[in-house]
């Protein structure tokens, strides 16, 4: 853990009950460290997000071996969704805390795949 400047976790948040089972998601791959599934509210079609097992609130809170998991499966992940909606490009974004955008405090990373000429919803 990047200790110097973790932010608080609470185990109660909503990723944490989805990993834990309580709240549904649909889930899109899964490993020992890493779960990814559709995001509830897609920006685009196929929207998607990475979160990690280990309990981390942003990128500041795990670890750089945690932190290259996750992002290795971003990078695994990304290609198949665009492919996979037929998108032409795919945008990976990431926030840490509210001021930067970030709503849901557990480590996680969006994968939006992006078509010409088609916009983003806010
Ligand atoms: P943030 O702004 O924290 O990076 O984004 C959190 C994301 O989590 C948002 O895009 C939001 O739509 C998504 N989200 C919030 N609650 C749920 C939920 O219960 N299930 C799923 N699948 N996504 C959620």
């Amino acid at each position: 853990m990047a200790e110097n400047d973790a932010a608080a976790y609470d185990p109660e948040n909503i990723f944490a009950k989805i990993l834990k089972g309580e709240i549904p998601c649909h889930k899109l791959y899964e490993d020992d460290d890493t779960l990814a599934f559709l995001d509830i509210m897609p920006r685009t079609e196929g929207h998607a997000l990475v979160i990690t097992k280990e309990p981390a609130a942003d990128l500041f809170g795990i670890t750089p071996e945690g932190l290259g998991k996750l992002m290795a499966v971003v990078q695994t992940l990304a290609p198949k969704i665009k492919q996979a909606v037929g998108a032409d490009g795919v945008l990976i974004q990431q926030f840490n805390g509210a001021a930067a955008g970030q709503t849901v405090f557990h480590l996680h990373v969006h994968i939006i795949p992006r078509k010409d000429g088609f916009p983003m919803r806010p």
